[in-house]
């Protein structure tokens, strides 16, 4: 399959599950997750209609996104976890920010932020699966989270993000689906963040159809659209 062919098949099961769970195809947007993918095969992605990507590492970004200057090719979102020492430059080469985890994050943000006089769009990082080898905050700890970084002004907290078991056994990877959907539905009913909180970014190549039947509006990509990555995923997730 091409890349075209591809795309129209994730989008297929996207339809599929959203018909299946009773829910707007609208609703759920397909990111393209294009870490370890060459910027010509981005631009390819971007001329066929695509224009949401995810990107992990912010030197990566800054290395491989750079675009002839006929293309314009809009900027990644960034998933990975982000290093207080690389906030400027993550500003910079990347747009919203899915993985907001801790107050010294949100401290260096706003810093960077308020000397620009700008404001940016984030989600907050829940580690739903409770494994000392992913970053987020825990499920617990949320909610105390969203009402602390309220006050921050530089910050538009619209939605929360979070990567399930990697299990192949669906029975331990929908209950971390289904907890986020519960805490995301928890803060919006504190009403801390207003109608602009609305965003759920679960699921990726292995579990995107079950992220949307437990309720994802966001749906992060990249094995299934662009094939096996060779470098290992430890390169993008820390150790056991
Ligand atoms: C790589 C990555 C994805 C996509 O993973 P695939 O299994 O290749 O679909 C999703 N989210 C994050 C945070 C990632 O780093």
């Amino acid at each position: 399959m091409n890349l075209l062919e591809r795309i129209t098949a994730v989008s297929a099961n996207i339809n599929r599950c959203c018909q299946l769970s009773g829910r707007d195809p609208e609703s759920v947007q397909l990111m393209l997750v294009t870490k370890t993918v060459s910027i010509e095969t981005i631009i390819e992605a971007h001329q066929l209609g695509n224009h949401l990507f995810g990107e992990n590492k912010v030197q990566e970004v800054v290395q491989k996104w750079i675009a002839p200057p006929e293309v314009s090719l809009v900027k990644p979102e960034f998933i990975g976890h982000l290093q207080t020492n690389k906030v400027k430059t993550c500003l910079d080469v990347c747009s919203r920010i899915q993985s907001v985890d801790r107050l010294s994050l949100v401290e260096a943000l706003d810093r960077e932020l308020q000397k620009r006089g700008e404001q940016r769009e984030i989600f907050l990082q829940v580690n739903s699966s409770d494994e000392a080898s992913k970053f987020g905050l825990s499920v617990e700890e949320t909610l105390p989270f969203a009402q602390t970084i309220q006050r921050y002004q530089t910050l538009k907290v619209t939605g929360l993000m979070t990567l399930a078991l990697f299990s192949q056994d669906e029975n331990k990877v929908r209950p971390c689906f289904k907890k986020l959907k519960q805490l995301f539905t928890q803060v919006q009913d504190t009403g801390l963040f207003g109608e602009d909180f609305q965003h759920l970014s679960m699921g990726m190549s292995s579990d995107y159809q079950i992220a949307i039947t437990e309720g994802a509006t966001l749906v992060r990509v990249g094995t299934a659209i662009f094939g096996a990555r060779t470098t290992p995923d430890s390169h993008y997730w820390p150790d056991i």
